[in-house]
């Protein structure tokens, strides 16, 4: 690890602020990634610290996910690094897609990672800007309108061996330009009639220099700017000058847009002034993660399609879902920061970001106990009437966790999993004639069990060793058994919905099958809801507080539940589920 955050986020969202960029400068040497080396390039070339400046740039027209969090923890992580202002830009150049409810979504997410922007700034803000310099390069004899139709424009665009041919619109006059072009912007013409085009160079070897479209009309309400424009630059018009205008100096992009830095390039040149930074644009690979998709046109076809419950679906890969499935924030980093960021595509394995959650979690989530999968328990030399209050250790991997109390009776769940009526030697749980512990309590032996008219087990019959209970420090306490077993008492036990997830996509590449959709690989079973039993401490749990339900694995609280009804969902299965815990 390059930099860890010293002190861990607190738990209120919004107050973030406090953690620390901690770098030894020669084991930093040692791991840049290729990113940073061009950065360090640039330092010992001339480029002096303080102009440093990065941003992140989403369009908001769905909610981020886990290949988001890989460019904010590289853009903000950079900031972190060289003590550099990054700017929250949202890049708003389509009001088709564009909505509030995803700038305010992106804004809550990117706090939530723990990550803090210098300006919140919109391309939006830049119209008039654009729209002045477009001008500007009508007169200047470097953009025209076009009033082909988008057919004959593909046609005329050649391709990558073929060069292109020239427009008949091609030497229209400045006057004529600048008269159709106030038009466009007038709406007084249709959608779709017009566009204004760079006059670069229909033979340029790079396609995407071969006059590229800087305005379509578009005559939509603009979520900020409402109604004030219908025509709408394009991505590359907007982005390379927003850069230049923010003096931003590495501006980062993942790799499809390689091809674009002639255009980028060019573009900043029409406007460029010699006395000010001129940004600078560097491509990584798309962060992928196996058994699921990333881009958000597919994940919005889920939400709208249901086969999700929403963005915030927990198993969706959005920051959202994961936030819900009962990531943390800390692991999303560990992640993005372990993935590490290549110049190649590649596919991360979703295993490592279930690693970073059980790493995490298991050195901070408190340990309770849960039956998934019930079966009853009758301790007979029990005294009917009788309840303890047994001391558990919240976790015992941070002793300042503390301990809590749980009411142990003589009859108890247990999960059906843990119990065989006859068993080999390998079997570590209980059975007839053998001894187990149960957690935090006393030392059972299996006695007899109850069946139906089917010959299913309803009951197990048990005794206990009355001088056993753990921690007691006596020497019955102290006594070695093979298995520890979880249970609930039955008298106490509070009911609660356990939601199952398994990933979302059967397929590890759903999206790049041969003449298959990706949803022709949903997995008919990503969802699994059943009944549970949790020990009455967990009435008190608040939404998103997160568990250990001891040898089952991490589980959070939804936000469907409500003051009468429990709700959690397994964020992720402790892999060992069924070997030996400590009693
Ligand atoms: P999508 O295909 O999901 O719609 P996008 O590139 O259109 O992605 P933007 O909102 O434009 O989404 O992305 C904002 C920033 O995040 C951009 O700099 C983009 O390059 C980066 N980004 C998007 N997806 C990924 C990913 N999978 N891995 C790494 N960075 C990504
Ligand atoms: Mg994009």
């Amino acid at each position: 690890m390059r930099y860890h955050f010293v002190v861990a986020l607190p738990k209120k969202i919004n107050n973030f602020v406090a953690y620390k960029f901690d770098a030894i400068m020669s084991e930093e040497k040692k791991s840049l990634n290729f990113i940073e080396q061009i950065i360090e390039d640039d330092l010992a070339n001339g480029l002096t610290k303080d102009k440093l400046r990065f941003r992140f740039p989403p369009e908001p027209n769905g909610y981020l996910h886990i290949g988001h969090a890989a460019s904010i923890c590289l853009n903000f992580g950079l900031g972190l690094r060289y003590n550099a202002p990054v700017n929250l830009r949202f890049d708003d150049t389509n009001p088709a897609k564009e909505e509030q409810e995803y700038v305010d979504s992106i804004k809550y997410d990117v706090q939530w990672l723990g990550f803090k922007w210098d300006k919140e700034l919109y391309s939006s803000d830049y119209f008039q800007q654009l729209y002045d310099w477009a001008v500007q390069m009508i007169k200047d004899n470097k953009a025209y309108v076009d009033n082909q139709s988008s057919e004959q424009m593909a046609l005329q665009k050649g391709t990558p061996t073929e060069p292109g041919t020239d427009s008949p619109n091609r030497n229209s006059t400045v006057e004529e330009n600048l008269a159709l072009f106030a038009k466009m912007k007038n709406c007084e013409l249709e959608e779709g009639s017009h566009v204004l085009r760079a006059k670069i160079d229909m033979k340029h070897v790079n396609m995407h220099m071969r006059d590229p479209i800087m305005y379509r009309i578009l005559k939509r309400h603009h979520h900020r700017t409402g109604n004030d424009w219908c025509i709408y630059p394009m991505y590359d018009w907007t982005h390379g000058e927003s850069d230049y205008l923010e003096q931003i100096s590495h501006s980062i992009c993942t790799l499809e847009f390689k091809s674009h830095r002639d255009l980028y390039d060019w573009y900043v040149d029409q406007v460029y002034d010699f006395s000010k930074l001129r940004p600078k644009q560097r491509e990584f690979a798309r962060r992928n993660l196996s058994y699921t998709v990333m881009s958000k046109r597919k994940l919005l076809q889920l939400v709208e399609e249901k086969i999700v419950s929403g963005w915030d679906d927990p198993r969706m890969p959005t920051i959202s879902g994961l936030r819900r499935r009962g990531y943390t924030p800390e692991s999303i980093r560990t992640f993005s920061e372990t993935a590490g960021i290549s110049k190649r595509d590649n596919v991360t394995d979703v295993a490592l970001l279930e690693y970073c959650i059980k790493d995490d979690l298991n050195k901070t989530a408190p340990r309770v106990m849960a039956v998934l999968n019930p079966i009853k328990l009758v301790i007979t030399n029990y005294p009917e009437d009788k309840e303890e209050w047994l001391t558990a250790e919240n976790n015992q991997e941070d002793e300042s966790a503390g301990s809590r109390k749980v009411p142990f009776s003589r009859e108890i769940y247990i999960e059906k999993e843990d119990f065989k009526e006859e068993a080999n030697k390998k079997f570590f749980r209980l059975s007839i004639g053998k001894e187990v512990r149960l957690k935090n309590a006393y030392i059972i032996k299996g006695e007899s069990v109850v069946k139906d008219e089917n010959g299913e087990i309803t009951e197990i019959h048990c005794t206990y060793d009355t001088d056993s209970l753990s921690g007691s420090g006596t020497e019955a306490s102290q006594r070695k058994v093979k298995g520890t077993l979880h249970w609930v008492s039955i008298k106490h036990a509070v009911k609660a919905e356990v939601r199952l997830y398994d990933r979302l996509f059967t397929e590890e590449a759903p999206d790049s099958q041969k003449d298959k959709d990706f949803k022709d690989f949903l997995n008919p079973d990503s969802l699994k809801i059943i009944a549970a039993f949790v020990e009455p401490s967990l009435k008190e749990a608040n939404i998103l507080d997160r568990f250990q339900f001891q040898r089952l694995g991490y589980f959070c609280v939804d936000k469907d539940t409500t003051k009468t009804h429990l709700v959690f969902n397994r964020t992720v299965p402790l892999r060992d589920s069924w070997t030996k815990m400590s009693g």
